[in-house]
C-alpha cells in the first residue's frame, strides 16, 4: 500500500480509522505535538481490539493507521490489530519515531513481528528527532524494514517549507533510497512541546486563511484517542481537550465501526465542516454568539454545536436542493482528487508531490 494510496484516501469520509494506542514514548524530541514521556497515560487494550474485531468484509475502512505516542511500545497489540483488520479485508500502517534504531544493532523481534504484520510502515524525522536518533540510524534501520513490510515512507518535518534543514533532509533521504520511498513532508505546529519554543506558529495550516468555504478534510477519518474515546477529527489535541459534543463520535469500547461510521458520515455538523468549514458554518447559520468562542478556524469548530440553531439552520439546507447537490459534488471531487492535494493543503506545499515517489516502481 503506496503512500499516495494513503494520502488519496484522507480525504475520502470514513475511509481510514486512526488508532492512537498510547501516549508514551521513550523519545523526548523539543517539538512532541503530544508532549509524550515514558510516564505518559496508557489505557487498557480492549478498547483498540473491541474496534477493529468489529470490521466485517461489507463494513470496514479501507485502511487501519497506528500512532501513539510510540505505537511500537505496543508491538503484540499492533501485531494482532493488522492480523485482525487484515482478516477483515483493511490494510493498516504504522508511524514510529524509531527509537529502536538508537545506537544500530538489529530490529528485536517483537518489533520485527509488529512491523511484517502492517501493510506500510512510516518512519518520522526532523530536525528534533535527530537529536534523539541520528539520521544515519534511522535509515540503516529502514533499509532492513523495507524487507519484511511491503511500502514504507517518511514523514518529514520543517520549520517552514523554505527550511534548509527540510532541504537537506529530504535530498539526503532521495540519494539514500534511490527516489523509491515517498515522503509525506509537513511544518511544525505551535501544539504540544512545540508551542513552548515557537509560540509564533500557526496552529492550523496557512491555507485556512479566512474568506469564504475552507472545508474541513481532517473531519474524514475518526481518531480512537488514547483511553478509547473515538474523536470525530485528527485535531487530537484540541478536541480531546474539550470533547465538544459534535466531535465525540463515541466510545471504542461499547460502539462497533458500522455505528460510529454513520455517525461520522451523517452527523450534521461534520458534514457541513466537510463542505464549507467551521468559519464559513457560523457566518451563514449561526443563530446565537458561541459560548466561549476563541476565534480562528479550529477555535471557532470546538464551539459550533452551543448553537442547537446553527444545527436545524445546516440540517435544512443540507437537505436543500443546493445543498444536497453541493455535497455530492465535493463528495464526487474528493473520491477523484489526486493524492497531492492533501499533501498540498495539509503539508508543506512545494513538496506535495514527493508522496508520489517511487509510485511507478511498486
Ligand atoms: S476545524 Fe474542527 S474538525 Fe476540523 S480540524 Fe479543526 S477542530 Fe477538527
Amino acid at each position: 500500500m503506496h503512500l499516495a494510496e494513503i494520502v488519496r484516501l484522507r480525504l475520502v469520509p470514513t475511509a481510514g480509522l486512526f488508532l492512537a494506542l498510547t501516549r508514551r514514548c521513550p523519545l523526548s524530541c523539543a517539538h512532541c505535538s503530544t508532549e509524550s514521556l515514558m510516564t505518559s497515560e496508557q489505557y487498557a487494550e480492549e478498547p483498540f481490539r473491541r474496534i477493529v474485531a468489529s470490521f466485517t468484509a461489507q463494513c470496514r475502512p479501507h485502511v487501519l493507521y497506528m500512532s501513539g505516542g510510540e505505537p511500537l511500545l505496543r508491538a503484540g497489540l499492533v501485531r494482532d490489530l493488522a492480523e485482525t483488520a487484515r482478516a477483515a479485508g483493511t490494510r493498516s500502517g504504522v508511524v514510529s519515531g524509531m527509537y529502536f534504531a538508537r545506537g544500530g544493532g538489529k530490529l528485536p523481534a517483537a518489533l520485527r513481528r509488529a512491523i511484517a504484520a502492517v501493510d506500510h510502515f512510516t518512519a518520522s524525522l526532523d530536525e528534533f528527532h535527530e537529536r534523539e536518533v541520528s539520521r544515519a540510524d534511522v535509515f540503516r534501520a529502514l533499509h532492513e524494514i523495507r524487507q519484511i513490510v511491503p511500502a514504507i515512507s517518511l514523514q518529514l518535518t520543517g520549520r517552514d517549507p523554505d527550511d534548509p534543514y527540510l532541504a537537506d533532509l529530504i535530498a539526503s533521504a532521495r540519494r539514500e533510497f534511490a527516489d523509491e520511498v515517498p515522503m509525506l513532508v509537513g511544518v511544525v505546529n505551535a501544539v504540544g512541546r512545540a508551542k513552548r519554543h515557537d509560540p509564533g506558529t500557526p496552529t492550523t495550516p496557512a491555507s485556512h486563511a479566512p474568506g469564504g468555504p475552507q472545508p474541513c478534510l481532517l473531519t474524514s477519518w475518526p481518531l480512537v484517542h488514547y483511553d478509547g474515546t473515538v474523536l470525530a477529527c485528527c485535531n487530537q489535541e484540541l478536541v480531546a481537550r474539550t470533547r465538544p459534543a459534535h466531535l465525540v463520535l463515541g466510545d471504542a469500547a461499547r460502539d462497533p465501526w458500522p455505528v460510529l461510521r454513520e455517525r461520522s458520515l451523517r452527523r450534521h455538523l461534520l458534514r457541513g465542516l466537510r463542505l464549507l468549514g467551521p468559519i464559513e458554518l457560523r457566518a451563514r447559520f449561526q443563530t446565537s454568539p458561541a459560548d466561549g468562542a476563541s476565534g480562528g478556524y479550529c477555535g471557532t469548530c470546538v464551539t459550533l454545536g452551543t448553537d442547537a440553531g446553527l444545527d436545524a439552520a445546516l440540517d435544512r439546507y443540507l437537505t436543500s436542493a443546493t445543498g444536497s447537490a453541493l455535497e455530492a459534488a465535493v463528495q464526487r471531487m474528493a473520491e477523484a482528487s489526486p493524492a497531492k492535494a492533501f499533501s498540498g493543503r495539509y503539508g508543506s506545499a512545494p513538496h506535495s508531490e514527493l508522496v508520489t515517489l517511487g509510485l511507478d516502481r511498486s
